[in-house]
């Protein structure tokens, strides 16, 4: 029994069946704490961990956003858990060459992970959510980090619960599922109403569905493979798909303006991935293999390409970021 574990059998006996967003939340919180999830010995692999082009199309997005909002001297750069920080190291190093060098400004919550970006970022600050923000204009990055946040789910209506059961956990309803997202819902909140007071734009990646649609997304992940979602609490990564529509819906209601939800594949094409991959092709000409695999991985139809989809929400006086039309 994992030391979790034992704490939530504790509390359910307690307390009685906890809601599935209080266990996700549990187990996020202390599966993040503990280690660095990512890569070949961890339990999974990100886009920016598969190449650097992903990073560094995302900084050439923002660069030229902000090249067409006037330059504001005081904006910076935020990221949304940022991982080990290879995200931000590329589309720093871009940023930099278009002469936007943003102070930047990591929500994370994690030691552990705050301790491999301050390796990768030297000179960044941390938050532990998004109300300590500075009060600029934001150039702000979330890649799959929506997708860890809790998550509630309803079978006819009623919310779903985790009980215990003979030898583990189980859940206290079965039947077709609705899922929502209160701490998604409210992430996008505060994103929208920092650029709609402030100004700037976020560029938002992850994988999900482009309408509201029913259906149990919730999935574990633990050594590169799906495990069932109640087993080893906090040992391993527990997410699901992403609802843009509900992204688009918070992000209006809070005064910002979003972009049309266009697939990862599409949106990294559009900005030009082919020609990177060539010019870091012909630079390395014994890694060319190697670049149009990564290529292929993150933007063909059955890789990455589909079921990742990006959206950007920006200031309603901010022009429209690079990608979506
Ligand atoms: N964006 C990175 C990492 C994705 S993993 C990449 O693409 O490689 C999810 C990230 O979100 C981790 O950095 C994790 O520690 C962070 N995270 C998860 N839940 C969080 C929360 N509630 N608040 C802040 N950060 C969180």
């Amino acid at each position: 029994m994992t030391p979790l574990e034992r704490a939530l059998r504790d509390r359910i006996l307690s307390e009685g069946p906890i809601t599935l967003e209080a266990y996700m939340d549990a187990c996020n919180s202390y599966y993040y704490a503990t280690r660095d999830p990512l890569g070949a010995g961890g339990d999974f692999t990100t886009a920016p961990e598969i190449s650097q082009m992903f990073g560094e199309l995302v900084g050439a997005c923002l660069a030229d956003c902000w090249a067409r909002a006037g330059k504001p001297g005081d904006a910076a750069y935020v990221e949304l858990g940022p991982g080990r920080g290879t995200l931000a190291t590329d589309a720093l190093r871009v940023m930099r060459s278009a002469r936007l060098d943003p102070p930047v400004h990591f929500v994370e919550t994690s030691p552990v992970l705050r301790a491999a970006q301050g390796e990768a970022v030297p000179g960044a600050s941390w938050h532990d959510d998004l109300s300590t923000l500075p009060e600029v204009p934001l150039l702000l990055v979330a890649n799959e980090f929506l997708d860890a946040l809790p998550i509630r789910q309803f079978v006819d209506g009623v919310e779903r619960r985790v009980l215990t059961a003979a030898g583990g956990l189980a859940f206290d309803r079965d039947g077709e599922i609705l899922e929502d997202s209160p701490a998604r819902d409210e992430a996008v909140r505060a994103i929208a109403e920092r650029l709609a007071s402030h100004g700037g734009a976020a560029i938002i990646i992850d994988y999900g569905h482009f309408r509201t649609s029913p259906g149990d997304t919730l999935q574990a992940v633990r050594g590169h493979k799906y495990a069932p979602v109640l087993d080893k609490p906090g040992e391993q990564d527990l997410t699901s798909h992403v609802d843009f529509q509900a992204i688009a819906t918070s992000a209006g209601s809070a005064g910002a303006a979003v972009t049309p939800v266009v697939t990862q594949g599409q949106w990294l094409d559009r900005l030009g991935i082919a020609a990177r991959a060539a010019s870091l092709a012909r630079a390395h000409p014994g890694r060319a293999e190697e670049v149009d695999a990564a290529r292929r991985r993150l933007c063909d139809p059955g890789e990455m390409g589909s079921l990742f989809k990006v959206i950007a929400i920006h200031s309603p006086t901010w022009p429209r970021p690079a990608g979506f039309q």
